[in-house]
């Protein structure tokens, strides 16, 4: 795609989303106009590449401001943190952070987990009354000899850190729970549009790749349940020689085939991010015989800033910020 045609499509773009109506911490109240998913490339004539901020859904507050910080010079661990921050605060997004939906006892358990270009890796487990867990994953990376945490020790550590104790289950998510107890029918739903797990990929200035990804998981889990989003190389893995990959959607089946490592790995053998999402997903579907029935979402970037997506049903999209933009793109599908 040349340079021209790829303003001409931004621009477009960037007019829907300055007409979207935006209220402080919460949702977009307004749909998004995705684009297609427009494989573009950064290498084109003098476009920059770095800073880029990608992440699942149609975060867009989330993604701009992962952006801006990047912008502003910080290290893209700052970026991905401080963006994922706006959905752990969002009460209306029930399956991140403050507002999460609950596990089928009421408990609002979240997990969370961060990498840097360093390759190290932190992570939380199924934490209550914490809401900024991604931060937490890092404290767990920087300054424990661990990896990961889990529930009661994650939250004390948190208040440890000064992390303060919050009530996470909002009046919403608490009647939606008492509404879901009369049937008590456990079946994920397969798009919750914009309102899913948030995973991160930033590469800043000086070309250094780090990732988040932040969840409350599944809707009435039961208690206890971890999903794919805080375990390493399944809902998240970077390698700063190769590039990144996060995932969203059906955590059981995410771990299963360890999916964001694969993609990492793929890209390394030389193909290109949406190749690698492709790939890992068909590896899903082709060992699933229910797959009609749950979605995953990959979405990926490579060293030189190319980024790739590829889900299992249609609706899912991502929202990508480079050059001073920040788009949402609908990402190819198996199923159509
Ligand atoms: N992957 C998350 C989990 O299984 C949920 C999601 O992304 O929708 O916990």
């Amino acid at each position: 795609m040349k340079r021209r045609t790829f303003l001409e499509k931004t621009s477009l773009t960037s007019l829907s989303f300055t007409s979207a109506i935006l209220l402080p911490g919460c949702i977009q109240s307004k749909k998004l106009t995705p684009t297609n998913n427009n494989e573009l490339s950064p290498q084109e004539e003098g476009f920059p590449p770095f800073p880029i901020a990608i992440c699942t859904w149609g975060f867009m507050d989330a993604n701009q401001a992962a952006g801006e910080a990047l912008m502003n010079n910080v290290s893209s661990l700052d970026a991905v943190i401080q963006g994922v921050h706006v959905e752990e605060q969002n009460i209306y997004n029930t399956t991140v952070g403050k507002g999460g939906a609950p596990d089928r006892d009421g408990n609002v358990t979240l997990d969370a987990c961060v990498m840097n270009s360093d390759g190290n890796y932190g992570a939380v487990l199924c934490v209550q009354n914490i809401s900024n867990v991604a931060a937490l994953a890092r404290k767990v990376m920087e300054e424990t000899p661990h990896a990961i945490l889990a529930g009661q020790g994650a939250e004390d550590f948190a208040y440890a850190k000064g992390f303060k104790k919050e009530n996470l289950l909002t009046k919403d998510s608490e009647q939606a729970w008492e509404e879901w107890k009369k049937s008590s029918h456990y079946k994920p739903v397969i798009n919750i549009e914009n309102h899913d797990t948030i995973g991160m990929l930033a590469i800043d200035k000086n070309g250094d790749l780090s990732g988040a990804c932040t969840t409350s998981g599944l809707a009435y889990k039961m208690k206890g349940r971890v999903g794919d989003s805080a375990i390493i190389g399944a809902g998240l893995y970077i390698d700063n020689e190769i590039g990144g990959a996060v995932a969203t959607g059906l955590g059981e089946e995410v771990l299963k085939t360890v999916g964001s490592f694969l993609i990492v790995e793929l890209m390394r053998n030389g193909m290109h991010p949406q190749q690698a999402c492709e790939e890992a997903i068909r590896r899903i579907v082709n060992k699933s015989t229910n797959y009609k029935d749950f979605q995953i979402a990959y979405i990926a970037i490579n060293k030189a800033g190319e980024v790739g997506s590829f889900c299992i049903h249609e609706g899912f999209t991502y929202m990508k910020f480079q050059d001073g933009k920040n788009m949402n793109v609908r990402s190819a599908s198996y199923v159509k």
